[in-house]
């Protein structure tokens, strides 16, 4: 099983996608709150609670997880001293990777770092300067012998250009990353009627970015013989080409994917956090192949897409924070992807019936933070 394990509510940043719209959140728009509760803003329970937890997993994997998970790096190095044997990975900004010793950056499997593109587009969203740390600190990271994925995470927005921020991440001279994961900031704060431009944006920008992205991957695939780790095109192909179709929620939030409050409940995901009617369990006295399961509801079930999506967000799903005006235009952005991963299977096909590559070249590690419908 996958745990978002929350080390800490605190960030170090202030994202104009993230923290810099709290004023959208729930409480703004006066829904009812009895049923959220206020968290602790770091662990609360006694540790030997969480070992003990995830000794009773047969294959447990901790994303460390925050906030910003590196402003609890001596907690996070006392977890990982003390966690009976398991898989670590951590989704950081990436601006203070240096507090964790080399020794410990080894230990990690992946580290989800957050970048979004260029210099220009990267530090309008999350800051000046975000750019060049996170760049460089990639350089402490590969300094210090770390062997294990890095994945470049792109929040995109209507200031991006999917095409040019996921190609900029694969070809930049500072740091090339071939493992690249994004997703899309939308349906998920009360923000719709503060953003006049998404529709034009998604059919205008993001939607024929997709489509020519897919035909460059392929491109590159087909040059050379390596699959590009791009994880919405990976898991995608990787689904269809293995026949594991209808999907469940494909970032597995509620069945394989489940998120460990600072007071040691457990919710199907970190974005969840203190609502009450989804928990799931604890780590006190649950058992983690007994964890209660959530699926999406509402309008997912009907979907003439729902087999290929899987409901991409069980939080939004769940809160539904748009209009249906907003979600359609959500919607015929999953329908472009799913448009766009089909056109490629054929000479996909081609490639592996040839030998040229294999259907395992597009394996992913699922679950480990990557939201595939993004
Ligand atoms: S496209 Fe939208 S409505 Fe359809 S399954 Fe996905 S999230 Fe649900
Ligand atoms: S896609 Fe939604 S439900 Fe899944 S992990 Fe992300 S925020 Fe949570």
């Amino acid at each position: 099983m996958y745990y978002h394990l929350i080390l800490t509510d605190e960030c170090n940043l202030n994202c104009s996608y993230c923290r810099g719209k709290d004023y959208f959140s729930l409480e703004s728009k006066n829904e009812p709150l009895e049923n959220i509760c206020s968290l602790p803003d770091s662990p609360k329970y006694s540790p030997e609670n969480l070992y003990s937890f995830l000794k009773k997993d047969s294959d447990p994997a901790v994303l460390f997880y925050g906030g910003e998970p590196t402003l609890q790096s001596d907690l996070m190095m006392e977890f990982m001293d003390n966690m009976p044997s398991c898989r670590f990975s951590i989704y950081t900004n990436g601006l203070l990777i240096e507090n964790l010793p080399p020794e410990y950056i080894r230990r990690l499997d992946t580290i989800i770092i957050s970048i979004d593109g260029d210099r220009d587009t990267t530090d309008g969203y999350r800051g000046i300067g975000v750019y060049d740390l996170v760049m460089a600190n990639v350089g402490y990271i590969n300094k210090a012998g770390f062997s294990g994925e890095i994945i470049g995470r792109i929040t995109v927005a209507e200031n991006t250009d999917i095409y040019n921020s996921v190609i900029h991440l694969l070809e930049n001279q500072i740091h090339s990353f071939n493992s690249i994961h994004w997703q899309i900031d939308a349906n998920f704060w009360y923000d719709y009627d503060s953003r006049p431009g998404f529709n034009e944006w998604i059919f205008g920008s993001y939607n024929p970015g997709i489509s020519r992205l897919m035909k460059r991957w392929v491109e590159i695939i087909k040059s050379t013989g390596n699959v590009p780790r791009w994880y919405p095109f990976c898991g995608l192909v990787s689904d269809i080409l293995t026949g594991i179709c209808p999907s469940p929620l494909r970032c597995g939030a509620g069945h394989l994917n489940y998120a460990i409050q600072t007071d040691g409940n457990i919710i199907p995901c970190p974005c969840m956090s203190g609502m009450k009617d989804y928990y799931c369990g604890n780590i006190y006295e649950s058992d983690p192949g007994r964890l209660k399961k959530v699926e999406p509801v509402g309008e997912c079930s009907d979907c003439d897409i729902m087999e290929f999506c899987g409901g991409r967000c069980l939080y939004s799903n769940i809160v539904s924070p748009w209009p249906e005006e907003g979600r359609m235009i959500v919607y015929e952005s999953v329908r472009n992807l799913k448009s766009a991963v089909e056109s490629v299977i054929p000479e996909i096909s081609d490639m592996i019936e040839q030998g040229f590559i294999s259907a395992g070249d597009f394996r992913i590690n699922k679950y480990n933070g990557c939201e595939i419908i993004p």
